[in-house]
């Protein structure tokens, strides 16, 4: 086993001017109490304490103050401070919460002075959502936090650690490729190639994909009610419940997807390219195909970091025409039912084939012809640099139906 550290970056989405307010209240307090607590010259916990104790700041803030100050005064022997440095917090401080119905999908509780928090959408980096999710479903540990402001606009960066299996040495044609494919009919099907090139084994996990709809029709007609009656906050905690419901489904059927994985003998874990896929195809109808787009997301984050974690590689590949393309011959078919493809391709065997099995086939074929784009984060490189690598996610395209229902406690 080994420790990965990545530090997470959520860019506070437009906070209003009172909560605006607030945090610079926080950063001005916090930045005092360093200050004087650096300027007498504090080199222990409890020098550092006595000091910082006077100041309006939560315990979380003060706590970090302690450590930090006698690190700048005996370890880095600091001459000065710098004036931005951003507010820290210890670990308890902070939560993160998931709403996968809003909008904005991810919230942070920040501390601000005793007994006083806010609740802020925040914006995760897309490249991190695996991460995210480890977090979420608290399979990776949040460490210390940091807020800062850089031109109007608000960060935090939260260090996190996870446990991860070392990967085996073996080379990437060496690997065996299992496709996964994440549909509408089956929520994930998965496939391989045997050794001698057959299709084998593959899995479906198609009830699941009956569950996750059956629980958004119910969440959606539901909360429609609920709020046409005025109820908000009974359709908002009902809300949390079906997607909680979903994600249990989604931890589930992604834990059987590594466990699968774990089966085979020098696996990787092939998914379509999420990016490449927003690039290069018509987003709405692409998406009216699949589950839901933070389904698809979330599915391949929870894969993603799951099978990391067991030592298991996982790639991506260019997803145009994996549903359409017939995988004995390449040829391009069509389906007269969803869970059935058909090759029109007179001279191949092939007549009629379980659909989301040969998109999956499909899937892992490009990864050894090569096709393959080696987008990894498992070095476990610290490479955040603050704010300066935040872009627009990727995965918050909601639907309009999702959009409509966005409103929450968080709001206040
Ligand atoms: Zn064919």
């Amino acid at each position: 086993m080994t420790e990965l550290t990545k530090t997470l970056e959520l860019k506070l989405e437009s906070p209003n001017a009172h909560k605006r307010r607030k945090l610079r209240e926080t950063r001005e307090a916090y930045q005092h109490a360093l200050q004087d607590a650096f300027n007498q010259n504090c080199t222990t916990q409890t020098e550092a304490n006595d000091v910082v104790v006077n100041y309006d700041l939560s315990g979380y803030a003060k706590n970090a103050l302690k450590k930090y100050v006698p690190q700048l005064t005996t370890t880095y022997n600091a001459d000065e401070l710098h004036d931005d440095h951003p507010v820290r917090f210890t670990n308890e401080g902070l939560r993160l919460d998931h709403k996968p119905e809003n909008a904005i999908e991810w919230y942070v509780k920040i501390p601000h002075h005793e007994d006083y928090h806010l609740w802020l959408p925040a914006q995760p980096n897309p490249e991190q959502r695996d991460w995210l999710e480890a977090v979420n479903a608290g399979d990776a540990e949040m460490g210390e936090s940091r807020l800062f402001e850089r031109e109007g606009t608000w960060f935090l960066h939260v260090t996190t650690t996870r446990e991860i299996k070392k990967r085996s040495g073996v080379s990437a044609e060496q690997r065996t490729a299992i496709g996964v494919d994440i549909g509408e009919a089956s929520l994930v099907t998965v496939c391989h190639r045997d050794d001698h090139g057959s299709p084998t084994t593959p899995e479906l996990w198609a009830d699941e994909g009956k569950t996750v709809r059956q629980l958004r029709k119910t969440y959606f007609t539901a909360t429609r009610r609920l709020q046409t009656r005025g109820s908000e906050r009974i359709a908002e905690s009902f809300g949390d419940d079906v997607w909680t419901q979903i994600d249990n489904v989604f931890h589930r059927v992604t834990r059987e997807v590594v466990e699968y994985a774990e089966s085979i003998k020098n696996p990787v874990l092939v998914l379509e390219d999420l990016t490449y896929i927003r690039e290069s195809m018509d987003y709405g109808e692409y998406m009216n195909r699949r589950l839901h787009g933070w389904g698809f997301a979330k599915l391949h984050a929870q894969i993603r970091y799951k099978a990391i974690e067991k030592g298991i590689p996982v790639e991506t590949v260019n997803p145009r025409n994996t549903s359409k393309e017939c995988h004995a011959c390449g040829e391009v078919g069509y389906r007269p039912r969803q869970a059935t493809f058909k090759c029109t391709n007179e001279a191949c065997w092939v007549d009629e084939y379980q659909a989301d099995v040969n998109g999956a086939i499909n899937i892992a074929d490009r990864y050894l012809s090569g096709e393959s784009y080696s987008r990894e984060h498992t070095d476990g490189d610290d490479s955040a640099e603050d704010g300066g690598r935040l872009t627009a996610p990727q995965d918050s395209h909601a639907d309009a139906e999702t959009q409509q229902t966005t409103r929450g406690t968080y709001a206040s």
